[in-house]
């Protein structure tokens, strides 16, 4: 028999707007009904109860970056030196729990080993986590960032390039990272350096979305920015440099930005641990990012929550804090919501979660408080929700 659940008269952010005094019916894995309280279905009844009242309920929350094979240690080419496909793999599957412990439902992963095959394990039930959207092994040029890292490949030309997207798209990738300027955590590379060119970008372009496949460029300089979002790219990761006609194109074409603060405010805080190549590079452009956070959202460019976890002190199930960096840097609750929730399940193309609305999946997360109100509720939910199942936080009441 379906299990039943009932979530009752609660305040609701449904992954676009606010509303208060709503029901949430979910039977097994998916939302059943979505409504006034007062106007609850027969169905409601007889179902488990959950109070809702003075409560915030949510979707899920979506990570469009992280790397589950890394830590957050402090030196990520010594962790990724050691890397073999069982620790990567053994790490990965611990990782996977602390974003669900932090409300966190879907991740997509940009470079990683054996984690088109986690996927698969999750989606057949046979180990506990997000849902994955895994990019397989990322793409980059001869000797470019991440060229030292096993979960990147060197790839040159437009031909090899689309072969590469082939290859990845084969192995069980459902998402295409490109790398296409130098960065911080490469030594020997500068962090703005542009790397593929055009051609090559528009040819992964090209062919990821011939295969239905989205597009994650990670660029930081402004060349590699703007080039990667005329190439088509559907999500710029870090997008450090951004001029303002670049800005108002990402608008125009709905290019979805992910800053990736945790990922900078991770090294810029621990500069004694990091080496200091890392430190180096990250100082040298964080006014950038900040400048391009404003310019951003004020060409109302959409973002996504990308926390880039697993790179030094950015650990695993930082979403809650990458979304208190987002709203620091002025971006308003709300929208950063929006970015986490609805806006994130579009970039990463899974139309059945990042909304609570009849027919979706039944990934959900309950506060205490209304993180619209205040983005630290997110802090601590209260019960996470994946598919009807309490997967963290206390059995609802
Ligand atoms: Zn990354």
């Amino acid at each position: 028999m379906a299990r039943h659940t009932y979530v009752a008269d609660v305040t609701l952010f449904d992954g676009l707007r606010v509303r208060r005094r709503q029901g949430v019916l979910f039977e097994g894995d998916r939302i059943a009904w979505v409504g006034s309280h007062v106007r609850a279905p027969r169905a409601a009844g007889t179902a488990r109860a959950v109070e809702g009242s003075g409560r915030t309920l949510t979707p899920g929350l979506v990570d469009c970056h992280v790397h589950l094979n890394f830590d957050g240690s402090p030196d990520f080419a010594a962790e990724a030196a050691e890397l073999n496909l069982a620790l990567a793999t053994i790490k990965a599957t611990v990782n996977l729990r602390k974003h669900l412990a932090a409300g966190v439902t879907t991740v997509r992963d940009l470079g990683g080993l054996g984690t088109c095959e986690l996927a698969v394990a999750i989606e057949r039930g046979v180990m506990p986590g997000p849902r994955l959207v895994a990019a397989g092994r990322a793409l980059t040029v001869t000797g470019g960032h991440g060229h030292s890292v096993a979960f990147a490949r060197e790839v040159d030309g437009a031909d090899a390039v689309r072969r590469a997207v082939r290859e990845e798209i084969k192995a069980g990738a459902r998402a295409i990272k490109v790398v296409a300027t130098g960065g911080v955590l490469t030594p020997g590379i500068g962090a703005t350096f542009t790397a593929f060119t055009p051609e090559e970008i528009g040819a992964a372009v090209d062919e990821a979305h011939s295969w239905g496949r989205g597009v994650a460029a990670h660029a930081i300089g402004a060349e590699g920015v703007t080039g990667s979002v005329r190439a088509g790219v559907d999500s710029v990761e870090h997008c450090v440099q951004l001029t303002r006609p670049t800005a108002a194109l990402m608008a125009e074409r709905g290019t979805f930005r992910g800053p990736t603060l945790s990922a900078a405010f991770g090294m810029l805080e621990h500069p004694a641990e990091v080496p200091d190549y890392a430190v180096e590079k990250i100082s040298s452009v964080v006014d950038d990012a900040e400048r391009a956070q404003a310019l951003a959202l004020r060409a109302k460019v959409r973002h996504v929550c990308s926390t880039d976890a697993g790179t030094p002190f950015n650990p695993h199930g930082g979403a809650p804090h990458e979304l208190a960096r987002l709203v620091a840097w002025g971006m308003r609750p709300l929208d950063a919501m929006v970015a986490a929730t609805s806006s994130g399940a579009e970039l990463l193309r899974v139309p059945d979660v990042g909304r609570v609305r009849q027919g979706a999946l039944a990934d959900l997360a309950l506060y205490d408080a209304n993180p619209v109100d205040d983005i630290g509720a997110l802090q601590r939910p209260r019960t996470v929700w994946r598919g009807g199942e309490v997967v963290a936080g206390r059995t609802p009441r």
